[in-house]
This record gives structure tokens, sequence and C-alpha cells, in this order.
């Protein structure tokens, strides 16, 4: 007999995966828990938190929570650098506390129970339902626990093992980036493997760099390198974030039974940028619907129905090994600015929006107008 405490479904982690999923399956009528180690969804945040236009159309999310920014200028390790946009194509900051938070309150709105404070532990499952102890019991548990899932390691599932080390600070709002351009540095020695960043953010600065596993991130001197060729005002930390990013690919065995991975966990991550919250949104909401499917009208397993969708990454993990190289900085010096690489970036970023003949080079994008005022055309 299953019990009061008995679920349609249980999600570990209140993030983007595991809050997208939630909302959906609870307006679809599912009874919904979700289960959050974090006393609030927006404490201790490890993540940039930057949506692609594509993660921006997934979810309605409120405008005063983000800011748009229009294209990237892209620093070689010499110090030139080029400017990159798309018509039409940008980038949205958020305020990812915020953004967390009400993520939550929408989860919640549409009748999930959250348990926050609550760590996932020991689970089982039988014919019948998942049984998490401390929670209660699921047909369906679905483990959007991140990168290093302990829902993946409880039920023997695959695990990530290829991992971007990234750390971030958060400057005073004012430091003065400019607010146009999200700014990126390619730099092996600064940043071996990937690259740094620096961004004018919702409410803050914020300047990072992620690195291949086998490297250290060095963020004092990123800031060193950053506060000159941005020509930061000031500089004032207010906060950092840290975490690490998944970029191996999709992992092979991501269910067993009524269990399975979603988001990071089961590594539905860029091996290339290091891009997971558009994903997460997207198969997060999409593994709700699958599963209304098949907890009510015998539809597919919703592990079967998210991994028909979910992309391969098969270009972008034999980028990853190329990044992973750390070609030389006079390599990078060489490429900035070519046609070649204009080609390759406006790809990488503005996923083939546009054509590269497209793209407005001479003309900077207008200054970022605020955005309650778009609606004035
Ligand atoms: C430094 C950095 C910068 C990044 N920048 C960007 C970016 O700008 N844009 C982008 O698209 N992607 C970015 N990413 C990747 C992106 O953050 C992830 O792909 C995304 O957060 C994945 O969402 P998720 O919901 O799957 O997992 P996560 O966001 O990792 O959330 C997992 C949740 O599970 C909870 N949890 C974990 N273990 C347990 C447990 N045992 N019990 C209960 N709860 C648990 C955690 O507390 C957390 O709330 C970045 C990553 C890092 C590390």
């Amino acid at each position: 007999m299953l019990g009061p405490r008995h679920y349609d479904l249980i999600i570990v982690g209140a993030s983007f995966a595991g809050l997208a999923c939630a909302r959906t399956a609870a307006l679809r009528g599912l009874k919904v828990a979700v289960i959050e180690r974090k006393d609030d969804p927006g404490d201790q945040v490890r993540t940039t938190g930057i949506l692609v236009k594509e993660a921006a159309e997934e979810t309605d999310i409120p405008s005063e929570l983000t800011r748009r920014i229009r294209g990237v200028r892209l620093y070689a390790p010499n110090g030139t650098h080029s400017d990159h946009w798309a018509p039409g194509y940008y980038f949205l900051a958020t305020d990812t506390p915020g953004l967390l938070r009400w993520m939550a309150q929408e989860a919640w709105r549409a009748g999930a129970t959250l348990h926050f404070g609550a760590r996932f532990g020991a689970a089982s499952q039988d014919a019948r339902a998942v049984h998490v102890e401390g929670i209660g019991s699921a047909s369906l548990l679905i483990g959007a626990d991140g990168a290093n899932s302990a829902v993946a390691r409880c039920f023997g599932l695959d695990r990530n093992s290829r991992f971007l080390g990234g750390v971030e600070l958060e400057l005073s709002a004012d430091a003065g980036a400019d607010p146009r351009f999200l700014h990126c540095f390619l730099d092996s020695e600064l940043a071996p493997g990937y690259l740094a960043w620096a961004l004018t953010g919702v409410s803050v600065t914020q300047v990072g760099v992620a690195v291949r596993q086998a490297s250290k991130p060095d963020i004092d001197a990123v800031l060193k390198r950053v506060r000159t060729s941005v020509e930061l005002r000031r500089v004032e930390i207010v906060g950092r974030r840290s975490g690490l990013i998944p970029v191996g690919g999709v992992l092979r065995r991501t269910s067993v039974g009524r269990v399975m991975l979603m988001g990071d966990a089961a590594g539905y991550c860029s091996p290339m940028t290091g891009g997971g919250i558009a994903l997460a949104l997207r198969l997060g909401r999409r593994a709700a619907q699958a599963a209304v499917d098949w907890l009510g009208a015998d539809g597919l397993h919703p592990a079967l129905v998210v991994e028909r969708e979910a992309p391969r990454f098969g270009m972008k993990r034999l980028m990853r090994r190329a990044l992973d190289l750390a070609p030389p900085n006079w390599m990078w010096d060489g490429l900035v600015g070519t046609s070649a690489f204009r080609t390759l970036t406006h790809h990488v970023y503005f996923h083939r929006r546009g054509a590269p003949g497209e793209l407005l080079d001479e003309t900077p994008p207008a200054a970022p107008i605020e955005q309650k005022k778009d609606i004035a055309i």
C-alpha cells in the first residue's frame, strides 16, 4: 500500500532543471515534491547565469530579473579585440539568485511541495515505487542534482567524469564594463581549455574564468587582466561563485526503472561552451510532460523521450578536445579577427542565426535601453 507520503514525482535539486520540471508536472496535475539541500534556492549560486536567446524563449521570465547583452567582444592575448553580434540575437544576464527564487515560487504556485534544507541520501526502488528516506515514495524519481549527482551514485547510473573548473567574482554594479558586450578573453595561460569573461550583470558586474580539469583557475590574474582591458572604473568585490561544469557530453546510462537523471546530472551541458541552462529548462519541462503521459496514458518512459530529443554534441565534443590542448597564445593572436574565426565565432555564439555577412562589425550595437521601455515601439 502506498501511503499518504506517496508522490507521482519526486525531484532532487531545485535549480534550473528541477524547478522547470516541477512546475510543468504540477501544472499538469501530478503530485510533485522537490528536495533541495540548500535552505534557499538563491543561496550559493554556482553559475554565471547567462541565458542564450533560445533559453530566454523557453520561459517567460520577469524582465527585472534580466538584462540584455547584444554582442560578444573577443580579446586576443595581445590585447586586440573583435566585436561580434547577429541581428535580432541577444543574451540575457540574469539576477541568478532572484531567478531561481522566482522559479521556486512558480513551481510552488503550480502546486509542487518544496523541501529546502533537505539533502537526498539513501533511496531504493521496487516494482511499484521509489522510496526516498525521510521524504516518502514516488512513481518516478528525477535526479536534477547537478554535475556530481547523488542520485546517479545511489542508483549506480553513469556519472560525469570530465569537467571544467569555474570561478567568478561579483563586483559592484558600477564597475564599468561596457554593458553592450559579453567580454571574452582567449588566453591559454590565463584560461587553459576555455576562456575568461566579464559582463555587466543585473545588479553586479561578473568577472570569471573556467579552465580545463588539470589546471587551477587564477581569478586574481584574470581580474588584473580584465581590469586593464575592459577599463574597469571601480573594483569592489561583493561576492563569489564557483562550480564544476561537466563537459564530457551526454552520459549513456541515465535511467534505471523508475529513476532518471536530468540537466547537468545527465551531462546535458555543452562540452564546448559549458552552457547548460537552456537544456536544463527545455528538457526539464519535456521530462515533466513525458512523465504525465507515462504515468497517466501508458506513454513512453520519460527517460526515452528525453534521450531522443537531447543533443548528441558530436562536433562540440571534438571542439572540446581541441580546446583542452590549450592552443599557444600566438595562435590565438593570429586567429582573432580573421574571417574564418569570425565565421566560427558566429556559429558558436549565435547558433547559426544570421549569416556571417550580416555581421555589422563596423557599427557597434546600440547602447542597451531599459527593457521596460521596450514596449514603446
Ligand atoms: C562557473 C559556472 C558558470 C556557468 N555559466 C553558465 C552560463 O552563463 N550559462 C549557461 O547556460 N550555463 C552556465 N553554466 C552551466 C549551468 O550552470 C548548468 O548547466 C546548470 O546550472 C545546470 O542546471 P541543473 O538544474 O541541471 O543543475 P544545478 O544548477 O547544478 O543544480 C543542482 C541542484 O541540486 C542540488 N543538490 C545537489 N545535490 C543534492 C542532494 N544530495 N540533495 C538535495 N539537493 C541537491 C544543488 O544544491 C542544486 O540546487 C555554468 C556553470 C558554472 C560552474
